[in-house]
């Protein structure tokens, strides 16, 4: 296997100790550079994901500490912690699946692919970064839109609040249940690109869940923001299957499924049934009791077919994401779950911590932001192939 180029470190302005956090910053809103981003093989591509985690703990710091002075309440101990746990939770599962949810891409790309892109074109990491957003506008429109993904997604709309930690509430099986939608691009992209943006899209979406950030002005026109992406996690019925877009907006807005938020209107974060329970194994699972009854109630294997692969709020002689008036209109309420913290919180976050941090990447090595020495960087069409 060929080496990819060799360059010194990045030429961040600042340079010196603070070049790889500001580095690590930039990642966080898709802030980087192409050239300094862009591997030959899947074994060279960062696990940009792991290296955030003193990122998203900071961020979260520092949202508290914008809305202590702003004088509104800060998140919620017990709430935020459940998030974190599911993160973590997510983080393990990497222990098990080993990334093979990647294998039929790249097996797909090295026996089908229909055209063979220069790994080291600015065009090919655009293209993926572009590929990998609109898929992920479908794999996430399907986890609302399909009963069955959506007893997975439902973790990340668990929480009754909106603030940094909800961006770390993910579902476990997430990745298996949206892999197949990214499958086409393996024809024409090549899986480091893939992987590499897979990462950027996913570390994006985490800023933007918060209500400390109100408008971004004309960014609103093309790319998602906390103001978007309130929307997505209302369960008001204005907000219902809205706004499923990563990075880009853009698709929401093509596809139809746009909303703008209401500022007049409060918006009830969490599900349209919230769960009364801070249990992160609970919460992974319990939705999926709900899929298997509702096949047991159906008649005809064809209901029962569509009880699984419709929407949620499908029933018979109804359309695939069911009639606007079966649907159930919340209004502000008070919170269902206000357990308060146990102790088995702390215990349970050290242990899957230690667990998370032996973890080593499905793909490549295990790094930290500050061990990284940048060096499978390369510079675009600049004659060295890394052989
Ligand atoms: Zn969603
Ligand atoms: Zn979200």
């Amino acid at each position: 296997m060929a080496n990819a180029t060799v360059l010194p470190l990045p030429r961040h302005p600042v340079g010196g100790l603070l070049a790889q956090p500001l580095e690590g910053l930039g990642r966080m809103f898709y802030m980087v550079e192409p050239e300094l981003t862009t591997y030959k093989t899947p074994e060279e591509v960062p696990f940009f994901f792991r290296q955030a985690w003193p990122y998203f703990l900071a961020f979260i710091v520092l949202e508290n500490l914008v809305l202590w002075l702003e004088h509104k309440p800060l998140s919620r101990l017990n709430d935020s912690l459940t998030s974190i746990s599911h993160g973590i939770f997510q983080e393990c599962g990497r222990l098990v699946f080993r990334g093979a949810e990647h294998w039929m891409y790249i097996y797909i790309y090295e026996n089908f692919r229909l055209a063979e892109l220069p790994w080291d074109s600015a065009i090919t990491w655009y293209l993926a970064l572009v590929g990998v957003d609109f898929c992920y506008y479908w794999v996430h429109r399907a986890s609302h839109e399909v009963h069955i993904l959506w007893a997975q997604h439902q973790v990340h709309h668990s929480s009754e609040d909106y603030n940094l930690a909800v961006g770390l509430r993910q579902s476990l099986l997430q990745g298996w249940c949206g892999f197949v939608f990214y499958l086409p691009m393996a024809l024409i992209v090549p899986p480091a690109h893939f992987l590499t943006h897979q990462q950027f899209n996913l570390l994006y979406q985490f800023w933007i869940h918060t209500e400390t950030v109100q408008t971004l002005g004309p960014l609103e026109w093309v790319f998602n923001t906390p103001k978007h992406h309130r929307v997505h996690h209302g369960s008001n019925l204005y907000c219902l299957d809205k706004n499923y877009g990563g990075f880009l907006i853009i698709w929401d807005r093509l596809f139809g499924t746009f909303a703008e938020e209401r500022p007049k209107e409060e918006t009830v974060y969490g599900l349209v049934f919230n769960q009364p329970s801070f249990n992160p194994f609970y919460l992974q699972i319990f939705y999926n009791k709900n899929v298997i009854n509702k096949v047991r109630a159906m008649n005809g294997w064809k209901n029962k077919v569509s009880a699984v692969v419709k929407g949620p709020s499908w029933l018979p002689g109804r359309p695939w994401t069911g009639a606007e008036e079966d649907k159930i209109d919340v209004s502000r309420k008070a919170r269902t779950c206000t357990l308060g913290t146990r102790p088995y919180y702390s215990f349970f976050v050290r242990v899957l911590g230690t667990l998370t941090s032996t973890a080593t990447p499905p793909w490549g090595r295990s790094e930290t932001p500050w061990t990284r020495g940048g060096t499978n960087n390369v510079g675009f069409q600049n004659g060295q192939d890394g052989n």
